[in-house]
């Protein structure tokens, strides 16, 4: 099993972020598929959870996980309940305990980890482009000033892999997105495949973390996407041009 790590992180803390492949889900959830309601047999998901802790070295008992509702919570956390008994209600956790791994999942959306090596703190963000709108990925440093006392220069930030702004496709994006977001529109690729319905979300969640205090030295995006690459990562856009209504998940993961 693969999975890819943030070089910011430098190995300080356990880090990861998963591919499709090397777990025991079939068809659209082929095959580390992670996510919790997506349709996927129960006992599958369990056994992806079952093989991703073990390669990694987590306790699967001691996993936070959210159902993931689009929201701009980011929950304190000192406890994990383990992947069968999901927080509602968040989007994201952040802890200074040792040894209690946090998980966000995503398709399309971004996965984004945080690690403060002076107060020793982590935290992991889903952040699709509903988050965007609302800013969880800014809104999640400032949570770690006020709970943990923490300095934003002093954060390092990872961005796993999302649509491009080549992927990100809306139907009217200057109608579905408010007007902060509306210089992302145009994909920022220039390099030909966006058009005015694309958005450059990478971009987005540059700025939202520089403008909440994080450095641009310490942002790590991974610049990796799920539809271009969907042989390698579950898409809910590549699932749905093949005619599915859900896809299977991957998850990011950081652990003091
Ligand atoms: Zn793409």
């Amino acid at each position: 099993m693969q999975f890819l790590k943030f070089d910011i992180f430098e190995d300080r803390v356990l880090n990861a972020m998963t591919f499709r492949h090397g777990g025991v889900s079939e068809g659209v959830f082929e095959s580390l598929n992670l996510g919790l309601d997506v349709g996927d047999r129960d006992e599958n998901v369990a056994e992806n959870y079952r093989r991703i802790c073990s390669e990694l070295g987590i306790p699967m008992d001691k996993l936070c996980v959210a159902h993931q509702e689009h929201t701009d919570k980011v929950l304190r956390v000192d406890e994990g309940a383990g992947f069968e008994s999901p927080f509602s209600g968040i989007d994201g956790f952040m802890t200074d305990k040792v040894g209690i791994p946090l998980v966000v999942r995503y398709a399309d959306c971004q996965g984004v980890l945080y690690y403060d090596p002076v107060k020793n703190v982590v935290a992991a963000v889903h952040s699709g482009w509903r988050g965007n709108t609302k800013n969880i990925i800014g809104k999640a440093v400032s949570q770690m000033v006020r709970e943990y006392s923490c300095d934003p220069a002093d954060i390092l930030v990872g961005v796993g892999p999302s649509l491009c702004g080549k992927c990100a496709e809306f139907s009217d994006p200057y109608r579905e997105l408010p007007e902060f977001m509306h210089k992302y529109i145009g994909g920022g690729g220039g390099d030909g495949g966006a058009s005015n319905r694309h958005v450059d979300l990478w971009q987005c969640a540059f700025d939202q973390l520089v403008d909440a205090g994080v450095l641009p030295s310490h942002i790590e995006m991974l610049r990796r996407c799920t539809l271009c690459e969907n042989d390698q990562f579950f898409s809910f856009r590549g699932a749905k041009n093949e005619g599915f209504e859900k896809s299977g998940h991957m998850a990011g993961v950081v652990m003091i």
